[in-house]
């Protein structure tokens, strides 16, 4: 199989609409645009199989619950699980985030410790400050120089009292991808959980836990091409089990007394209430969308339009480059020189060019490296060459008239 950026484009009809004819989309990191697969998929659901699932026992009852756990299947395949029990829909990676650090937290003792790293979202730190203060738990970073985490030295604050790491498996506002196998190395045979973040990592690369080791990994499906409001977190079959539910309510149990409740097996007990099954239906398209494109040519296809970007930026006078081209996931991050990046980011939406400006959820990253706000290009299947040509070309026009 090959790949034409072209071609993939087609198939996102937000791209042929009258109003989007000359948009740059450059926000990819943020959320992707959705096929026209995943969008019938979710007029489908409604169309032809909306009932609440796992309950009634009716047809469309029994239509919508063969879909959800059909979708179930399929993720399992996309991360390569060993088992549809291993995941669990969640609303996104910020929730399946909570319900780690909840669920994992309460069976912790005072003064052990969790470790994250300075290039986590605001979704993989601030669940941990919560429980770490609600637990009294220590919160570790890994080593870092300018903000920038020292993946290789990870051990050095690993200690016996150790019983969370949780990484990204790449970073949102730098596209920063660290090497996951060396952090596997250094965390074998320890008596931890380690989480991967795997957030922008699922919308760029395969992702295969049973490779990984890692114990848990959590994703949203907005980021590769899927609907908002549904995201999976796989856990290790023995783990899950072990651990408590988070949320309370419906669907999660197996039965309820006046004061106390037995609950569900896996993965029920960790999805209390309707999930978003309309959402999920559009998951379920994505994945077979995805598995129908050659993963590893869309890959090549945004690292060269990354690396390309980086050249070009890196010759820009009145810019201070802040991402590598080094194990990127496909994000360019820099400063004006001069005046604001806000300033920039609306000249350039005044040409249809949509980039991100701000701290990305990322303060203790962004600030660390000097900045308050940085502006963010980020890359998907889909952007094309001509794409990144215009917003280098408006990107220099702007820093001309700002001279
Ligand atoms: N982690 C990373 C690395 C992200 O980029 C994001 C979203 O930008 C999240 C977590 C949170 O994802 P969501 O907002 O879909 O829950």
């Amino acid at each position: 199989m090959s790949f034409s950026a072209e071609a993939f484009k087609r198939q996102f009809p937000l791209f042929a609409q009258p109003e989007n004819q000359q948009l740059v989309y450059l926000d990819n990191a943020a959320t992707t645009q959705k096929p026209q697969a995943v969008i019938d998929a979710i007029c489908g659901f409604y169309l032809h199989s909306n009932a609440n699932t796992h309950r009634s026992s009716h047809r469309l009852a029994r239509l919508a619950t063969d879909m959800v756990e059909r979708v179930r299947g399929q993720a399992a395949g996309f991360l390569n699980a060993t088992s549809a029990r291993e995941i669990v829909f969640c609303r996104g990676a910020t929730e399946a985030l909570n319900l780690l650090a909840n669920s994992l937290c309460s069976e912790l003792q005072a003064g052990d410790e969790i470790v994250i790293s300075t290039a986590e979202h605001h979704a993989n730190i601030v669940p941990w400050q919560m429980m770490a203060q609600r637990f009294q738990l220590t919160l570790r970073y890994v080593p870092h120089t300018a903000g920038i985490p020292q993946f290789d030295r990870l051990s050095e604050v690993l200690t016996a009292r150790t019983r969370i790491v949780s990484l990204t498996g790449g970073s949102n506002a730098l596209g920063l991808r660290p090497d996951l196998q060396g952090i596997a190395r250094q965390l074998r045979g320890r008596q931890l959980h380690w989480i991967v973040d795997g957030a922008q990592l699922a919308a760029h690369e395969r992702v295969d836990v049973q490779q990984l080791g890692c114990d848990f990994l959590v994703c949203s499906a907005h980021k590769f091409y899927g609907p908002s409001g549904i995201g999976l977190l796989y856990g290790r079959e023995q783990l899950l089990e072990a651990m408590p539910p988070w949320q309370g309510g419906g669907e999660m149990i197996a039965e309820v007394d006046l004061y106390t409740s037995h609950y569900a097996g896996l993965p029920h007990k960790f999805e209390a209430g309707t999930s978003s099954l309309a959402a999920i239906a559009g998951l379920g398209a994505a994945l077979e969308f995805l598995g129908t494109q050659d993963r590893e040519a869309m890959a090549a296809h945004e690292q060269q339009l990354m690396a390309w970007l980086h050249e070009e930026l890196a010759e820009i006078p009145g810019i201070r480059l802040l991402s590598q081209p080094q194990h990127n996931l496909g994000i360019v991050a820099f400063a004006p020189v001069n005046g604001s990046a806000a300033d920039l980011m609306h000249w350039l939406d005044g040409r249809d060019i949509a980039v991100r400006v701000g701290h990305h959820c990322a303060q203790p990253l962004i600030r660390a490296a000097g900045e308050t706000a940085t502006v963010r290009a980020s890359i998907a299947a889909y952007t094309t060459r001509n794409d990144v040509e215009a917003f280098v070309q408006a990107l220099r026009e702007y820093l001309a008239l700002a001279e």
